[in-house]
């Protein structure tokens, strides 16, 4: 009776029988039209694995209607218990169907829906780690079980829909309704994929990477907060970090655009989604802030950006080396904020907080 548990020892079970290195691929249609509690997910997993083995996928949802595995119709009333889904029989090549009815959150983990309570709007944002993608769609979730994630969304036309891959011009319906079809992301862990949906308010612009590419920026934020947000500021920042990170990794920018994201109700300070990074709304300054906030809020935005790298193109195996992303993450930030913008003290900061914070744990 593992409950919402997942040992490493498991995932390395899962692994030696699971093979991300042939290519594994999923397809993953969500409908958001479905009312304020549950919302439509249904999955579509290619992936290889040892013939004749059993293991099990991930999944946290209020009902499951349908398990397909090959082909072969499998029942929901036993396969799918303690937020699992036991697969047998496995072969060399296999096509996985779940279809099934996932919940909204309001902790802050999995697809968290905000009612906005100025003008009541709805504002969705996911959040994925650690391992809470299997509240949206059904997967292995563990960092080295690395796929491609192909998102297609339907939901209120007049929304905004944003995920790893750029947004795609809507298919509207007629209704009400559109679809926003997403390309396929690059091979990526679960935990780092994204999407944030809703009316929210947004400006773009633009940068042109050390590979030449011209890289799409997003800064976005509810309507309610968008007076107080200073995107131009926000820009001049990534575009700083961009040409020192992709100098010093020496490295190009890995993914197809950066979208930055202020969202309600965030639980911690940042999320390096790939390329659709989430923030805490207390970076959205509504009133006069110290300098150390404004410093500290620069950091920040430097470490997700790093993360892009280390974390999202390189990834740990495991949660137990979550220490080394995170630390090689606030490093990186630390000497970027120093070397390439107006906070050239970052490192006393260092000193005076997080350093001082290492040596009384
Ligand atoms: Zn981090």
């Amino acid at each position: 009776m593992p409950g919402e548990n997942l040992t490493r020892i498991e995932a390395q079970e899962r692994r030696a029988v699971v093979d991300p290195t042939a290519g594994m691929s999923y397809e993953i249609a969500l409908d958001l039209n479905r009312g304020a509690e549950v919302f439509g997910s249904r999955t579509t997993l290619r992936f290889a694995a040892t013939p004749g083995a059993d293991t099990f996928i991930d999944l946290i949802a209020r009902d499951v209607r349908e398990i397909t595995l090959n082909g072969r119709s499998i029942d929901p009333a036993t396969a799918f218990a303690d937020s699992r889904i036991a697969l047998s029989g496995l072969e060399a090549q296999n096509e996985l169907i779940v279809d099934a009815d996932c919940l909204y959150t309001n902790t802050g983990e999995g697809l968290h829906r905000f009612v906005d309570p100025v003008d009541g709007e709805v504002y969705l944002y996911s959040q994925f780690e650690v391992p809470d993608s299997r509240r949206v769609f059904a997967v292995f979730e563990q960092p080295d079980l690395k796929a491609t994630f192909q998102f297609t969304v339907t939901a209120p036309e007049q929304w905004k829909v944003v995920s790893n891959s750029p947004t795609p011009a809507p298919q509207r319906h007629g209704d009400g309704t559109a679809t926003w079809t997403f390309e396929p992301t690059p091979t990526i862990s679960s935990y780092i994929t994204a999407l944030v949906a809703g009316p929210y308010e947004a400006t773009f612009s633009e940068l042109t990477s050390a590979s030449g590419r011209v890289i799409p920026l997003g800064v976005y934020a509810r309507k309610s907060l968008w007076q107080h947000l200073d995107a131009d500021y926000v820009f001049d920042k990534t575009r700083e970090g961009f040409a020192y990170f992709e100098e010093k990794f020496d490295y190009p920018y890995p993914f197809a655009k950066y979208d930055q994201l202020f969202v309600p109700e965030f639980n911690a300070g940042a999320m390096e989604n790939a390329g659709a990074v989430t923030f805490t709304e207390t970076y959205v300054f509504r009133s006069k802030v110290t300098d150390a906030v404004k410093e500290r809020r620069v950091v920040t935005i430097l470490h997700e950006l790093a993360h892009m790298w280390f974390g999202d193109l390189v990834t740990m195996r495991w949660w137990n080396d979550l220490w080394l992303n995170e630390s090689f993450a606030e490093w990186a930030s630390t000497m970027a904020t120093a070397e390439a913008t107006e906070w050239t003290e970052a490192w006393t900061t260092f000193n005076a907080m997080e350093k001082t914070w290492a040596y009384r744990q």
